[in-house]
């Protein structure tokens, strides 16, 4: 894959860290960069840090309500030699408030503190924390300094990393946003000790899609640990995050904005965003990966374009790790090309697809997607919800 270094050997030098610590940089496109440090314990480089990479007359914690009752007074003992104050919203925990009325308050909030243009936001929660909490830095006041304190799997691997913030809409997921980069991310992976099994899956099912995209030594290294890493064992979920977070790195590093390259990222989330959306959001988000890159594939194969077989071995692993891989019996196909139809990757109205040629290889399509005939597509969706559990 162009310009990627991701061969085995580039994971064994994430992978082979005796400290378990490792850090890896993003570049932006307007020639900033950013470090995410992954590891255990790296939380406690939060004080220093702000000074020296995000330097602000006041902090405003963004925190999930959940995550603040866990950690909040770990987060607050390690700013408490900022000389600058600290202030801390949180927000009630789950997709639900990731919409305009929170980003409107959260925004109010801040105006009343009267935190300034100088000021920072620092993002502390799940995918849901990063993508809200980011979102009010983007907009407030023009743009202001964001730092990603990622606690779920999902956020680690995923979310807090390449810049796009935004809300949910009634229409569908993320349709309202900003690129809105951070001055670092530290992504503890102790932090994730206290996810509930079932979050953990969440957060392994976009793994699993870097592994699929990019990688398919690291899909298998991902199958050939899954007790451990649903079990929440420490040593592999610090290998996992790091080495997701090297190959998203790398991805949005080379086309920041999703002008090509970046498009890879979206396997499975043409039909898992449109999964999320037609349920009301009672789909999780990684489970609605999970299903769409099943999906997906299973398309890929019948458009000739995916090996025969990937699909079912996606769909293996996604089992083992606890994730749906068929359509739910509630699912109608009329309403979910509804929202597909409505998905944010459509060009000039047609839908798009980042189908896989192979397990770790994209299909390069036309900017690494591709249109795919929508009465074909309705007609798999129909024959797939006669097959739903
Ligand atoms: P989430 O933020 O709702 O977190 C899931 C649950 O885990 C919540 O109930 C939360 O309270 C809890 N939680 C989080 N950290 C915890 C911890 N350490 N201990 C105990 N509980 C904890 O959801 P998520 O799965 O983290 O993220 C999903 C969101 O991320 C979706 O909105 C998705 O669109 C977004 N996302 C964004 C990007 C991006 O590039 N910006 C990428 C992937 C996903």
């Amino acid at each position: 894959m162009v310009g990627l270094d991701t061969s085995f050997e580039g994971a064994f030098r994430v992978m082979g860290n005796p400290e378990g610590r490792w850090e890896v940089q993003v570049t932006t496109s307007t020639g900033f960069g950013y470090p995410v440090r992954v590891g255990r314990g790296i939380l406690d480089q939060l004080g220093p840090l702000l000074q020296e990479l995000s330097p602000a007359q006041a902090y405003a914690l963004i925190a999930d309500g959940r995550v603040f009752d866990l950690y909040g007074d770990r987060i607050s003992d390690l700013c408490s030699g900022l000389s600058q104050p600290l202030t801390v919203h949180t927000f009630p925990p789950g997709e639900a408030s990731k919409n305009r009325r929170e980003w409107a308050e959260l925004t109010d909030a801040l105006l009343s503190e009267g935190l300034g243009r100088d000021g920072c936001v620092i993002a502390l929660g799940g995918g849901v924390a990063g993508d809200l909490a980011g979102f009010v830095a983007a907009t407030y006041m023009r743009g202001i300094s964001l730092v990603q304190l990622p606690t779920s799997l999902v956020a680690m691997v995923d979310a807090s990393v390449g810049g796009k913030t935004g809300v949910d809409a009634p229409l569908g997921k993320n349709l309202v946003g900003a690129f809105h980069p951070p001055r670092f991310v530290l992504a503890d992976t102790e932090l994730s000790a206290t996810l509930p099994r079932r979050e953990r899956s969440q957060g392994l099912a976009e793994a699993v899609k870097h592994g699929a995209i990019l990688d398919a030594e690291y899909f298998e290294w991902i199958d050939a640990h899954i007790e451990s890493l649903l079990d929440g064992d420490p040593d592999d979920t610090a290998t996992l995050v790091a080495r997701s977070v090297q190959l998203k790195a790398r991805v949005v590093s080379e086309d920041e904005r999703e002008g090509g390259l970046r498009q890879i990222l979206n396997f499975g989330h043409t039909l898992g965003h449109a999964l999320e959306a037609e349920s009301d959001f009672l789909i999780p988000h990684g489970s609605a990966v999970a299903l769409g890159m099943v999906l997906e594939a299973r398309l890929g194969e019948q458009f000739g374009v995916t090996l025969p077989g990937v699909a079912d071995r996606l769909a293996g692993t996604l089992t083992k790790l606890e994730l749906p891989t068929s359509l739910p019996d509630s699912t109608d196909p009329e309403d979910l090309m509804r929202f597909v139809s409505r998905d944010k990757k459509a060009r000039r109205g047609v839908s798009r697809y980042v189908l896989l040629s192979g397990l770790g290889e994209v299909d390069p399509g036309d900017r690494w997607s591709r249109e795919l005939d929508s009465s074909k597509v309705r007609e798999f969706l129909i024959e797939q919800s006669s097959k739903s559990v």
